[in-house]
């Protein structure tokens, strides 16, 4: 896994302490996030976050991804990984596993497409 943009806090209830990215492993999209600062952390959930407490803190960080120049290198590196938890290009771990199973979806029904076009083509 790439040391992500922000540092994860899946065990742990205090703010983030970022360390800079690593351009060589990430890409130079790392360099450029916006979240590289994360002091509030809010990007990643402390442990026994009470439901109201995560929904609020995830949107705050949608706002921060919403205006961060390189979301959509990760958004696809988080897709790709796939990172299990936080927020990475403005989706949360439950919306990325939707994104994927969509992915999926369509490369299944894009597949089908391809061998049935190739079966008509076969039989002339
Ligand atoms: S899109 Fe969000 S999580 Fe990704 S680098 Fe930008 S601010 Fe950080």
């Amino acid at each position: 896994m790439l040391q992500p943009p922000h540092q994860p806090l899946p065990f742990a209830a205090v703010p983030a302490q970022r360390t800079p990215a690593r351009e060589d492993d990430a890409g130079p999209w790392h360099s450029d996030a916006a979240c590289r600062r994360d002091e509030a952390g809010l990007f990643f959930a402390p442990s026994k976050e009470p439901t109201a407490a995560r929904l609020a803190r995830e949107e705050a960080a949608k706002r921060v991804c919403a205006r961060c120049p390189v979301m959509v290198e990760c958004q696809e590196h988080a897709l790709m990984q796939p990172e299990p938890y936080g927020v990475w290009g403005g989706l949360t771990a439950a919306e990325r596993r939707v994104a994927l199973a969509r992915r999926r979806r369509r490369d299944i029904e894009l597949t089908a497409a391809a061998t049935t076009a190739e079966h008509i083509a076969a039989a002339g």
